[in-house]
């Protein structure tokens, strides 16, 4: 069928039995003789879908009743400037930098405020999670922000950072639903769903009910206030639909494959395939501290610039493909997201095995 292993940090692979399932129901969605792309987000079909979606989803993670779970639009990088926006009372705020997508919600919350950066790990090109465990939290700070996995270097929190009774707020895009998570340890924990669970262009945000209010700064717009989306159910314009509904079979493959823990489980033993073998490579090498690896973005090196680009090459010629590292890593990253299964690490290790023979 011509199906390679795609590695890409995303938009990432997706499960093979929600692609197929799409694709049945594509002309004809249960037997409303048209596809989802072209009804209604009106409709009593859609609707369905929708709340479907949403009940799913609170089942699989566990969302708390004084929740909302909204679906937005813009990306998570709108999310930069839309929670400044609705919880940025004080106009202080405390930003852990621990990456490019850190650093960028750190900077849009400037727009709006006092964005203080309390810890970073950028003197190490971010290839660790600085300690967070007494942090200089400002006694005004809204909230304390973190990224929680850092798609582009390949860290992650193993621990939430204590913040002394403040706010967390958390981007999980890249490590959403890879296991199980309490989300009454956030005010707002938030994912674009391309990365691990579905198509581009939607994001889900678990919002504490408290803290969607009409107190939002002067000049927010309608749209960005949460309580607009929230008391619409978010269906107060139309919403990505197709993305909504790509992400509801998504949540049913979660749960027809364990749930969340089952997931956790899959993932640790296909991290742990590739960190073993680069721990032993004499060819290869992590470029992230061990204790704080990310089980979903793997990003290494050989230290040789042309050996990379020609690793990258070789790879894709047999169907590995997307394993060029971001440009200020270098090297080749390997996304193994949810949707990638066991075998294709395998066949990764298999290859970066051979190319080390040949190489060393
Ligand atoms: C990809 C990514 C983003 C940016 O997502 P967009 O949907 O493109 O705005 C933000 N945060 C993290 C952790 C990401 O991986």
């Amino acid at each position: 069928m011509g199906r390679v292993y795609n590695f890409s940090a995303g938009p990432a692979v997706l499960p093979e039995e929600v692609l197929r399932e799409a694709q049945e129901e594509m002309m004809d969605y249960r037997g409303c003789g048209m596809s989802v792309n072209e009804m209604s987000h009106r409709s009593k079909m859609f609707d369905d879908i929708i709340n479907e979606a949403e009940a799913d989803f609170r089942e699989l993670v566990g969302v708390p009743e004084n929740y909302k779970v909204l679906f937005l639009q813009g990306g998570a990088s709108l999310q930069f400037a839309q929670i400044p926006m609705n919880l940025m009372k004080n106009r202080v705020a405390d930003y852990i930098i621990t990456g490019q997508w850190a650093k960028k919600a750190w900077q849009e919350a400037k727009i709006f405020g006092d964005a203080r950066a309390i810890a970073s790990s950028e003197d190490k090109t971010f290839s660790y999670i600085p300690d967070c465990s007494d942090l200089p939290i400002d006694e005004d700070a809204d909230y304390v922000y973190i990224c929680e996995n850092n798609t582009i270097y390949g860290t992650e929190y193993h621990k939430l950072p204590n913040t002394k009774g403040k706010l967390l707020v958390a981007d999980v895009s890249s490590n959403f639903l890879s296991r199980p998570i309490d989300v009454e340890k956030y005010g707002i924990v938030y994912g674009g769903v391309q990365k691990n669970v579905g198509p581009a262009g939607l994001v889900i945000s678990c919002i504490r009910e408290d803290l969607i209010t009409d107190d939002v700064l002067e000049g927010t717009p309608t749209m960005m206030k949460f309580k607009t989306q929230a008391d619409a159910k978010s269906l107060y314009n139309t919403p990505n639909c197709w993305a909504i509904y790509m992400c509801g079979k998504v949540f049913k493959w979660l749960k027809a494959n364990g749930g969340l823990e089952a997931m956790n489980a899959k993932n640790e033993k296909k991290a742990a395939l590739l960190y073993d073998y680069l721990d032993q490579s004499k060819l290869f090498s992590g470029t992230v501290r061990k204790e704080d690896r990310s089980l979903m973005n793997v990003p290494f090196v050989t230290g040789n610039k042309d050996l990379d680009a020609k690793f990258v090459a070789q790879a894709k010629e047999a169907g590995l493909e997307n394993l060029k590292g971001h440009r200020t890593v270098g090297g080749m990253r390997a996304s193994i997201y949810n949707a990638m299964p066991y075998e294709g690490v395998e066949a990764l290790v298999k290859f970066m095995t051979e190319f080390e023979k040949e190489n060393l």
